[in-house]
């Protein structure tokens, strides 16, 4: 089927994104091409935005647009508790449970042998240099109810324990296999009341 450049081009891209196939991108991209031309201007920018002008905060690694995020800010948070994720998306997640006031270690992935990701590969470092070099009493790791995310938790534990640091575990009121972004507020306000000590 020949398509002008730009559709075609336009069809590439859309095939990028997750769980989109060709006849997704091909219907998003005519679709595109009938948009007010307002909205496809804003929505290009939005595309350029998200990459240019947010980095990840020095501190945690969730996202931000300045060198450190508003949590890592916010002194009015528990200096004494970090709560580790896989993604920043899990940490928008775990702020809809307005009960936790803590702090945030972002991980950016899990342990994963299978895939070749080992210990040096997500944000484990500057988790222990963080933990050494601050007042936190308790790390609370949120990874998921995944083989990979049990797998991670076990790992920082075996690691962080020994400097008499606290560590405690989401409790299983989410389902196995279950990833936090998806869970409801509830849920995640039961995990976060019913963590235990690894
Ligand atoms: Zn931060």
């Amino acid at each position: 089927m020949y398509y002008p450049t730009p559709i075609a081009k336009l069809i590439e891209s859309y095939m990028k994104l997750p769980g989109i196939g060709a006849k997704t991108a091909t219907r998003l991209a005519f679709f595109t091409l009938d948009m007010a031309e307002e909205d496809v201007t804003e929505f290009a920018k939005s595309l350029i935005s998200v990459k240019r002008d947010l980095h990840y905060c020095d501190v945690c690694g969730n996202i931000t647009e300045e060198a450190l995020c508003e949590i890592c800010q916010d002194k009015t948070r528990d200096q004494r508790e970090v709560l580790v994720v896989e993604e920043p998306k899990d940490v928008m997640a775990m702020e809809k449970v307005r009960e936790y006031k803590g702090l945030y270690h972002v991980l950016h992935g899990v342990l994963s042998p299978m895939d070749g990701t080992g210990p040096d590969d997500i944000n484990i470092a500057s988790l222990i240099r963080r933990l050494q070099a601050s007042e936190i009493e308790e790390v609370i790791i949120a990874t998921n109810a995944t083989t990979e995310g049990e797998a991670t938790a076990m790992y920082l534990s075996r690691l962080i324990k020994p400097a008499g640091i606290k560590v405690t575990r989401l409790a299983h009121g989410l389902s196995v296999g279950s990833d936090i972004e998806y869970a409801d507020e509830m849920t995640l306000f039961k995990a976060v009341e019913g963590r235990r000590e690894m």
